[in-house]
């Protein structure tokens, strides 16, 4: 390959306002700039065209990845396809927006020519500027090139005449392709609310609230790839989509909460199908748009609002409600990938486990990228606004594609949670609005879809919903537990933090074998399977509770009445008795199963607790006063409602 030529005179034409078309240059040096908001470097270039030289020249984050494949590097010439001069505080900035490299490394291993330094503010002095390129430098040493002889990384220290305050300064400055001139310190930001498709160029200076995930697409036009993104300030809210290149190149400069300069995209009628947003338009990302981090206070830009409802509170949120919660990551399971049934494409799917200091859990499902990135060390705070309450299992929360989910906020709520964690929340009892089942009734109160026994079995709940099971509330009494095969030996085995808990086999001299850990046991531990009646004034049903809720109607832990099962027949069987005629508010959940080719309704207990007969009263006068029933006067309801 042989080198081409460079374009003498080229840079000061440039910085005079000339166009030069696709000039050669060299790079004499790069300077990595220390950005504080990193999401992508940038780098000062040195460049020279032989004749004159420049260290103002900012290389565009997008021509960042030719630093990384080590094509683009000292000495190396560069066709400058696409560039622009800006004039910021009497200096000029070469931004160079696309370029290609000409020479392999080190093809080239000095500098060419013995170019003259520009001043900052692009022009020579007059003593320089009609003297050829070979002139004794001296002259310049108080702008300080960087030369040919220096090592490659050095950069210019004696350039005191380039302020800081601008050529080091990382501050990003930006023009739109080709005219026109960005500095953030001097342009004029655009209110989000006064774009319209008629103004091509624009800035405007606004909070990321939301980011979508990638999203790729397949279709009769081709195929490619974008992410949105939700944008706010003062004056309103603008969604704003990038495809393919510049979905590449951004996504993972933008952070959610964090503010940007955004310029000149494209608008056009938003499509309301898929935003909620009030605007009615939308944009998207052109070859020109720049997306750059703003530094500067932002005081006057609001930032993301959220209304936290308490874990515990979310028991009586009704089903499909859009809440913001703010929940320690207790537990992260591990993300499962599934392929849905109506598209047959794949999604991943993680839970998490959120505890808060109201000492209740509930069940996360996060997708997507989301899911699959999603680390759950060290029990991170996790911020979620919008996700939506839904009853699968009880209680449970749902990642939306409009949610917003922010990990380790730097917000006063999350440290202080943080601290409630480490030294109480860790170690706290606590209980779980999804795996109970519990809708309304962590607090002891009743929940949701309350019924009669009569009314389940009317209803026949349980048997619409194939293998999905459908969940109510009742209040009513235990009239009779079945005291045989309540207990049984469990595996005391702990796989992945979990215990087996799967029946074991004795094998007689204190051995027991299970299965599904296939192994040989020493030990075991008591579980109890509890079948018991309850009876209203409706009707009675049988029903099936398990461990938990089986220790507190029974009021023995089970290892307590496995030894009474061994060693005392009498207590065991009086602890059913005492059990027996309780009333209690329950929360089950139940489902058809196969039984001999017969279809039975299984019903579990999720959550039982001793009746609250203040709401089971105000419960029945409602009931009767919406049948029409008039309360007598002399009945004082007040002391009821
Ligand atoms: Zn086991």
């Amino acid at each position: 390959m042989s080198v081409p030529s460079l374009s003498e005179g080229a840079l000061l034409k440039i910085c005079q306002g000339d166009n030069v078309d696709k000039p050669i240059l060299q790079v004499l040096g790069l300077k990595k700039l220390a950005n504080q908001n990193s999401s992508s470097d940038r780098y000062r270039v040195f460049v020279s065209d032989g004749q004159y030289s420049n260290s103002f020249s900012m290389l565009a984050t997008q021509m960042n990845d030719k630093i990384i494949n080590g094509s683009l590097v000292n000495f190396c010439l560069i066709r400058a396809n696409n560039y622009v001069c800006n004039k910021s505080d009497n200096r000029k900035v070469i931004i160079l927006y696309d370029v290609d490299v000409l020479t392999q490394p080190g093809q080239v291993s000095s500098t060419i020519g013995e170019p003259t330094t520009l001043n900052p503010d692009g022009t020579v002095n007059s003593t320089n500027a009609k003297k050829p390129a070979s002139v004794k430098r001296a002259a310049e040493s108080d702008v300080g090139p960087p030369m040919a002889k220096r090592s490659p990384l050095t950069t210019p220290n004696g350039n005191q005449s380039a302020p800081k305050s601008s050529i080091l300064d990382p501050r990003p400055v930006y023009s739109s392709s080709g005219a026109g001139s960005f500095d953030p310190s001097q342009v004029s930001v655009h209110p989000i609310a006064s774009l319209t498709p008629y103004q091509n160029k624009w800035t405007i200076k606004a909070r990321v609230t939301h980011k979508s995930d990638i999203r790729r697409w397949n279709n009769s036009r081709g195929e490619g790839h974008l992410f949105s993104m939700d944008l706010l300030d003062e004056s309103g809210e603008i969604r704003a989509t990038a495809f393919k290149e510049q979905c590449d190149k951004y996504y993972n400069v933008v952070e959610v909460g964090k503010l940007y300069y955004v310029t000149s995209c494209s608008l056009k009628a938003a499509n309301k199908q898929y935003s909620t947003l009030n605007n009615e338009y939308e944009m998207t990302f052109r070859d020109s748009t720049e997306v750059i981090p703003c530094n500067e206070d932002a005081s006057n830009i609001p930032t993301i609002t959220f209304n936290f409802v308490k874990i515990k509170d979310l028991a009586a949120a009704s089903k499909d409600s859009v809440v913001d919660v703010m929940g320690i990551c207790k537990e992260a399971l591990d993300a499962t990938t599934l392929t849905s049934q109506r598209t047959q494409k794949e999604f991943t799917k993680r839970d998490i486990r959120l505890v808060d200091n109201s000492c209740n859990e509930v069940n996360l499902t996060l997708w997507g990228q989301t899911a699959e990135t999603f680390d759950g060390a060290n029990n991170p705070v996790v911020v979620v606004k919008n996700c939506k309450v839904s009853d699968y299992n009880g209680v449970s929360l749902s990642a939306l594609s409009s949610s917003v989910i922010q990990i380790n906020p730097d917000m006063p709520q999350a440290h202080s949670l943080k601290g409630w964690f480490e030294s109480e929340g860790q170690s706290a009892q606590t209980q779980s609005l999804t795996q109970l089942g519990a809708r309304g009734g962590a607090d002891g109160s009743i929940g949701s879809n309350l019924k009669t026994l009569g009314e389940v079995k009317i209803e026949n709940l349980g048997m619409s919903s194939e293998g999905k099971p459908e969940f109510y509330s009742t209040s009513a009494y235990i009239v009779m537990l079945q005291k045989d095969r309540a207990l049984y030996k469990a595996c005391n085995r702990v796989n992945d933090g979990k215990a087996c808990n799967k029946k074991v086999v004795d094998q007689g001299n204190d051995q027991y074998r299970c299965e599904k850990c296939n192994s040989q046991l020493d030990g075991f531990t008591w579980r109890i399977v509890l079948s018991f009646s309850i009876a209203d004034s409706t009707d009675n049903t049988w029903v099936t509770c398990f461990q938990e809720q089986a220790e507190t109607i029974l009021n023995k832990t089970a290892e307590e009445l496995g030894a009474l099962y061994d060693q005392d027949q009498d207590g065991y069987n009086k602890v059913f008795q005492a059990a027996t005629f309780k009333h209690y508010d329950l929360r089950l959940s139940c489902k058809a199963e196969h039984y001999n080719d017969e279809q039975k309704v299984r019903h579990t207990v999720r959550s039982v607790v001793p009746i609250n007969y203040d709401d089971y009263k105000q419960r029945l006068i409602k009931d009767l006063e919406s049948a029409g029933i008039e309360i007598p006067d002399k009945l004082s309801k007040g002391s009821y409602l």
